[in-house]
Parts: C-alpha cells; structure tokens; sequence
C-alpha cells in the first residue's frame, strides 16, 4: 500500500490473487524463495507519456497516455488499451496485473500489459479521434513491436480507433508489421471473431458451467450491463443458445426488454449511430428505459456484469441472490467488487472471475497474431471452434485445480491458481530478472 499510494483498483486486484495463493505458497516454498510474488506485483516497465493534439476548434488539449508492461515471462506482454476519462495509473497496473494470469490461463505464449488514455472518444469527431490516435501512437510506437509488447482495443478503443493507431504505426516505421496490435480491421491484418470474442467466450464459458450440471441456456432469462463490444456479442451468444437476455444498460441507465433484446435494433443503435441506449427505448413499443437505477434489481438465472469495474456492489449482489440468481460470470474486468464475490459464495451462487469469463478476447487476440505471423487467415467457423475450445479448456483447468487445492467448484481459486502456477514456474526458470 505505501510503495503504490491511491491506487486503489490496482490494490483489490492484487488482494484477490493473493487471498487465493496460501495453498499454493505452503505446498511449493520455492516460490516464496525467489521472491515470486513480490516480483509479480511489480511491472517490468511503467511508461506514461504527454499526448497533444488539436482539436476541431483549433484549441490545443493535453492527454496522458499510459502503457504498463507488467510482465513477459510467458511472452510479449499483451493486453488493450482503454480510452476512457476514469484512466489513471492505478487502473491500468490493475488490468495490467490482472491480464497476466488471464494470459496464462489461455495456454498461449503472451505476457501481461494494459495501456490508455484518460481521452474520451464519446462526442468527439471522427477527425478528433483520428488526430488524438496518432499523437498517442507517435510516442507508444517506440515501446511496442510483434516480440515486445502487442496492444488491443479495451473501453473506448474499437475497429475505428485500432485502424487510426496502426496506420500511424506504419507510417512511423515505415513497416506492414501486422502483429504489433490485434483488433485489426478483416480487410488488414485482422482475424474473424475477434470482434465477437471476449462476448461470445464469456457465453462458451457458462455454457460448460451448465453443461457440467446437465443444464443449458435453453429457456434461461439472462441480464447483460453494458452495451459496448463484450455486451453485444454476450447478447448475441446467449440468444443462440436458446437464452433470453431482457436487459442491457450504458452509464446513464438501463433497458427492460421483456421479449428478449433485438439484437439488429441494438447493433444500429450503438455501433452504426454510436448513440445511448435511451434511442433504442424511444424506438421499440414495449420496452422501459430506467435512468440511474441498478440493472442488477432485475430477477434473472443468470447475471453477465459486461460494463466496467466495480459496477456490481454488495447491495447489487443481495437484490440477484434475493431473485433467485443462479450463476454470475464477469464479461468486464472486475465488475464485482469483493463483497458482493463473498455474497455469492455464502449464498452457493457459481461465480465465474473475468480473468478466466472473459480471456476469450486475448485468446483471440493470440489467434490473431498466429495468422499474422504465418500470413494466412482462418474462416469464422475455424476461429469460433478454436475459441469456444479454449475456452472449454480453461473452465475445465480452473475447475481441476480448484480440487487440487482444496477448493472444490471453487472457479475464482481455480483461476488464481491456474494463472498464477504457469506464470510461476516460467519466472523460475527463467532466473532472477
Ligand atoms: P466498450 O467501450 O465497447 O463498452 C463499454 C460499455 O460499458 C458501454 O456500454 C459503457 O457505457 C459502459 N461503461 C463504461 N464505463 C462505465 C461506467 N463507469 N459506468 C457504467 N457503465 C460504463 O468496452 P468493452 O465492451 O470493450 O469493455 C467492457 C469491459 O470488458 C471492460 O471492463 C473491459 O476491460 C472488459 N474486457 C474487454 C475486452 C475486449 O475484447 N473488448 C476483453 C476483456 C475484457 P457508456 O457508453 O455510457 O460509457
């Protein structure tokens, strides 16, 4: 707490890890020897950086851009970058800390880093985001590469603001070098499913915590926050399984739609007009908008928290358990915060943490960069099967090792410990650096 004051995000996430290491620590000391955990939760590099640029109005504005690259024993640190103005140090060493043990859960060789801004893309022009891109990149530029660190998209940072940042990357070096940031365009470098990924993965993920119970999302009514990138693909996901989702939200409030969302509707809305959820209320019969209120008051089986963090409190928690709530899986990073995670394990609710929910994003990410590097592209069939098996495959080794240690269906320990193991070992081995 004294070497890193005010950092508060940064603070619950590393606590929440390291709750879940007393197992590990008492049944492998050599990991306390080398000073394993202490290293972890200090980045390998922090970058911050001035971002000027001019606006429509000709006036000059002032940013802070940030990359912190937490971690490269497993591989290039890899994580996105969040435009959005809540960023500050503190969030990004959180989603960088948390993007390690993410990347190791997905078995691919990527470290951790997160980056951003504290610039906000929502009413600027589509001149003001591209300037603002480029003078952002016209200092990351010289920190990133294909074998060094890879950035993505994250809050604020879709397709339009990935095509600004590589088409000034390129121009800087003068090099097509398609595997310094995923998230690409289909037309440049880009992988299929990688827009639906971090959604969809969230949804695979639940799907195998029903399977195990012989349940499926047949006839479930499912409430989705947010309505952004992760949102919408949860929705989409969710309704092909034969779900219901009856509401999504933005941060000025929340939408009820008993008969289940319309997806085209909701796409139009958001990523054709860029305008707020109210539009999609005004426009369909039927449909109440709720401004201010917690979308979390709504009865629903199943809970997809898929905004931002600590969106979901104690109080939020109590209301879903009240409900009859049975499974909560984090589409956002973070999006609990630690007593509404303790309520739902009194309360026997299956919680399942972002850093496993959600690593479908950067395991696509990772697919990504393999095409890249071999200059082929995959179908959407192919990249959608490669997904929902990795995703698969980190529910089942979160579930494994949860029993390993003693903490039976227990998916956050599962996940801490999975992650943090590989992570582990690779640091060993890799010596005191
Ligand atoms: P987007 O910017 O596409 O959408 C974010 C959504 O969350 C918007 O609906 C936004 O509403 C809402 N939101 C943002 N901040 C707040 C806030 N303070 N209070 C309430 N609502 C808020 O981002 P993504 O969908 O990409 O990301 C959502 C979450 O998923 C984040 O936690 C991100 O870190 C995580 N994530 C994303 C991945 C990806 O591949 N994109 C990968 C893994 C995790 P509004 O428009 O009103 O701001």
């Amino acid at each position: 707490l004294r070497r890193n004051p005010g950092e508060n995000e940064f603070h619950q996430a590393v606590r929440e890890v390291l709750d879940s290491l007393g197992p590990v620590v008492a049944k492998h000391p050599e990991y306390a020897d080398a000073a394993v955990i202490r290293r972890l939760c200090e980045p390998e590099r922090q970058i911050i950086f001035r971002v000027p640029w001019v606006d429509d109005s000709g006036t000059v504005q002032i940013n802070r851009g940030f990359r912190v690259e937490f971690n490269s024993a497993l591989g290039p640190y890899k994580g996105g970058l969040r435009f959005h103005p809540s960023v500050y140090l503190g969030i990004v060493k959180f989603l960088g800390f948390e993007q390690i043990f993410k990347n190791s859960l997905t078995g691919m060789p990527i470290g951790g880093g997160k980056g951003g801004s504290d610039f906000s893309p929502r009413d600027r022009s589509d001149g003001e985001v591209m300037r603002f891109c480029q003078a952002f990149m016209t200092e990351l530029y010289r920190h990133i590469g294909e074998y060094t660190d890879v950035p993505a998209g994250d809050i604020g940072v879709g397709g339009r603001e990935i095509g600004y940042l590589f088409g000034q990357y390129k121009r800087i070096t003068n090099r097509y070098e398609s595997g310094v940031l995923t998230g690409k365009g289909l037309a440049w470098g880009g992988s299929q499913v990688r827009t639906e990924a971090t959604g969809y993965g969230t949804v695979f993920f639940v799907e195998e915590m029903l399977k195990v119970r012989g349940d499926s999302f047949e006839g479930k009514k499912v409430v989705v926050s947010g309505s952004g990138n992760v949102a919408i693909y949860a929705v989409e996901k969710v309704q092909q399984l034969g779900g219901t989702v009856v509401a999504c939200s933005d941060s000025n409030g929340y939408l009820v739609d008993e008969k289940g969302i319309d997806l085209e509707l909701l796409k139009e809305v958001k990523l054709t007009r860029r305008a707020r959820i109210s539009a999609y209320a005004d426009e369909r019969p039927g449909v109440r908008y709720v401004e201010d209120g917690s979308v979390w008051e709504l009865p629903c089986d199943i809970a997809l928290p898929c905004a931002t963090q600590n969106e979901l409190n104690g109080r939020d928690a109590a209301a879903l358990i009240a409900n009859g709530c049975a499974i909560v899986a984090e589409g956002a990073n973070m999006p609990c915060t630690p007593d509404a995670v303790r309520l739902f394990a009194d309360a026997g609710v299956l919680f399942a943490p972002g850093k496993a929910a959600n690593a479908g994003g950067v395991a696509t990410s990772a697919l990504e960069m393999q095409q890249n590097a071999s200059r082929d592209s995959w179908s959407f069939e192919h990249t959608e099967r490669r997904l929902a098996d990795i995703m698969h495959g980190i529910h089942d080794r979160c579930l494994e090792t949860a029993d390993v240690y003693g903490k039976p269906g227990n998916y956050l320990a599962g996940a801490n410990i999975a992650g943090f193991i590989q992570v582990a070992d690779a640091m060993l081995a890799l010596g005191v650096i």
